[in-house]
């Protein structure tokens, strides 16, 4: 049944396509039996059910049909930058910062891996921090996941149109310390999300071309600067003189492209 013995096994099982009851805080597995689990899962039924080990964690996944929750939208068109700086940038002025925690948690993460990489291979030493250093990932990612969630709510409950920017994340990962910071903001996981939430809210998503220049284009004027390092927190431009945080230039800029 496993698909290979180590650190990371995971199988599927159904019930021969009949439906599975789950919800609430423990699910009766078919062959498995009843499983308890951490967070309560929503009442519904599912045909197959994945399970997957991570480190010493055992995961959980299945999929279930969504009703279409129409919610008012306090707002038509909003971009959204994710970065370096901040989680995420809003058109709107709103800003949603990188939990504190996560800082916290990717310092420890550092250590982890150093410790790890020092530890004797074959050892039961390294064994061991092998397990740790899986976990205390999961953690962080998991610190990640959460806090998008509050982002991707946020936005397809109350926004009409969310534009976001592609990422051209093979060219971006050249450099040492943006790589980071992608996998920090985890682009992918933002996008899925905001892809099932705005069916979920009725909501359209739009993904701009990565090559839109929207963190080089001024948004008072539209000249385009040839060059901006990642160090240039400020946007001015030298055509009209116009000054911005480069994240909130972006984020308007993209909007715009919405409604263009
Ligand atoms: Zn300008």
């Amino acid at each position: 049944m496993f698909k290979k013995k180590g650190q990371n096994d995971s199988f599927t099982i159904d019930a021969g396509g009949k439906p599975i009851p789950v919800g609430g805080l423990r699910v009766k597995l078919p062959t498995i039996g009843w499983v308890k689990t951490y967070e309560g899962l929503p009442h519904t039924t599912t045909t197959k059910i994945s399970i997957s080990r991570i480190a010493d964690d055992w995961y959980i996944a299945f999929a279930y049909e969504v009703d279409c929750v129409e919610s008012p939208k306090t707002h038509d068109v909003v971009g959204v930058d994710i970065g370096v700086k901040e989680l995420a940038t809003l058109s709107t002025g709103a800003v949603f910062p990188n939990p504190k925690a996560y800082k916290k948690n990717i310092q420890k993460l550092k250590r982890l891996s150093a410790s790890h990489t020092r530890k004797a291979k074959g050892s039961n030493n390294r064994h061991k921090s092998k397990i740790k250093l899986a976990l205390h990932h999961n953690r962080v990612s998991n610190i990640r996941k959460d806090s998008l969630h509050k982002v991707t709510n946020y936005l397809c409950k109350n926004h009409a149109v969310i534009v976001i920017e592609d990422l051209n994340v093979s060219g971006m990962m050249q450099n040492h310390k943006l790589a980071q910071s992608i996998a920090d903001c985890g682009f992918y996981e933002f996008k899925r999300q905001l892809e099932y939430k705005c069916k979920k809210f009725g909501s359209t998503l739009m993904v701009v071309d990565r090559w839109y220049p929207s963190s080089k284009t001024c948004s008072r004027c539209g000249c385009k600067k040839d060059s901006l390092s990642l160090s240039e927190r400020v946007y001015s431009c030298e055509h009209c003189r116009y000054v911005l945080d480069r994240d909130l230039k972006a984020a308007i800029n993209l909007s715009r492209l919405a409604k263009a």
